[in-house]
């Protein structure tokens, strides 16, 4: 038997942005259960407390095996008291008390669902919750007003709550290469987010789209959103113009974690011929019109960037969103810069560093470069 003396503590850098995450994990018991603390902490507007869970999970994610005992956890960062009493309660009892009440109780079950809703954020959820709603047959029976996007929501709500496949997320890339490439030829698209990072699910689709000759990007969104409408592809879109400014961060105005790209926000019509296998819905059909139907509603972001920027949005909209947290922390706490979606300044030379490559970001910030399949912080 092997006695505590002899359990060598484990040891990871404080920062997830120096950490290689890959999707294996060897604590998923341990981090779905800080996650879901986390989620319950920002879907209650406790952002703080919420980035404190998800600091603890990503220091377990790093771990090369199974935590067993409290004292392997000796001197590791990010882990605060309240962490480590959950961490010890599951691994003395198998659960942790906090976690199983959070799970049952009918105020995250309800903000789960209605925040489940695109285009319903945590601040909405609650108010419906204080004015009695729990679930989507209530807010149907409340005459409550919903925006465009809240009712697209919920007119494609099974859809859009099931996971996104690869094939899927394929099927759709190559759609809207297509559209890219009949509105502007010279353009290039590249899948971001989740999918970039190696996962074979995800809640949408993300894709970042360029143009090799700066300035040649302005007017592509509303040319391809009018070639995918004329298709009959979109349900739902919402186009937001570009509204950034270089200048208009730097001292005293350190850039915002909101980037000002123009983007489009919508829900596909993904015809099941199209991913080649049938939709996901169909095979999993929670409805029977599911089934009858032949397409499901996918969630697909669009983001624009110029060339010049292109570097800086790659790295931003690939995520995590935690690897992305920390890596503007690591800009700001170590280097005295500031690391955006658009660019990096260094606050103390009062000038932006160009970069061309995700390569030569990491490089500005001192960081050896970790592979998009490693940032799953
Ligand atoms: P999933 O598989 O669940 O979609 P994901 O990592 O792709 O996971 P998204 O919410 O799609 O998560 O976000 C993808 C990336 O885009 C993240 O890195 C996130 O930081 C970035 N992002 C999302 N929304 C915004 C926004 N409004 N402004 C700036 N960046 C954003
Ligand atoms: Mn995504
Ligand atoms: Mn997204």
């Amino acid at each position: 038997a092997v006695n505590d003396s002899e359990v060598t503590p484990f040891s990871v850098p404080s920062y997830a942005c120096q950490r290689r995450s890959t999707l294996k994990n060897h604590n998923a018991v341990l981090t779905d259960s800080l996650s879901l603390l986390a989620e319950n902490a920002e879907l209650s507007d406790e952002d703080g407390r919420g980035v404190a869970f998800r600091r603890a999970a990503a220091v377990l994610k790093a771990l090369p095996s199974a935590v067993t005992k409290m004292s392997q956890l000796k001197g590791l960062p990010c882990l605060g008291e309240h962490s480590l009493r959950v961490i010890k309660d599951i691994l003395e009892n198998g659960a942790s008390s906090e976690v199983e009440s959070t799970k049952e109780s009918e105020r995250f079950k309800a903000l789960k669902v209605l925040t489940g809703i695109f285009g319903v954020g945590s601040k909405t959820a609650d108010r419906w919750i204080r004015e009695g709603i729990h679930n989507l047959q209530q807010l149907r029976d409340s005459g409550q007003t919903l925006n465009r996007a809240q009712q697209a929501g919920l007119e494609h709500y099974d859809d859009i709550k099931q996971p996104v496949s690869l094939a899927e997320a394929e099927a759709i890339r190559g759609i809207v290469g297509r559209a890219v490439a009949s509105v502007s030829p010279e353009a290039q698209i590249v899948l971001t987010g989740g999918f970039r990072r190696g996962k074979l699910t995800g809640h949408d689709v993300d894709f970042l789209i360029t143009h090799p000759e700066e300035g040649s990007e302005v007017g592509l969104m509303p040319k391809l959103v009018s070639w995918l409408e004329s298709q009959g592809l979109l349900l739902y879109q919402k186009t937001t113009r570009n509204s950034y400014l270089e200048g208009s961060e730097g001292p005293g105005r350190p850039p915002s974690n909101i980037d000002r790209f123009e983007r489009c926000l919508s829900i596909f019509k993904l015809s099941a011929g199209q991913t080649g296998r049938g939709v996901q819905s169909e095979e999993t059909a929670a409805s029977p019109s599911a089934a009858e139907r032949r397409w499901r509603a996918v969630r697909v972001d669009l983001v624009v960037s110029p060339i010049s920027q292109f570097a800086f949005a790659l790295l931003g909209w690939t995520g995590s969103k935690l690897f992305e947290r920390e890596l503007r922390r690591w800009a700001g706490h170590e280097k005295g810069m500031s690391l955006s979606s658009h660019a990096l300044y260094d606050n103390k030379q009062g000038r932006y560093i160009r970069a061309s490559s995700e390569e030569e970001i990491f490089a500005h910030l001192g960081l050896e470069f970790i592979p998009p399949t490693e940032r799953n912080a």
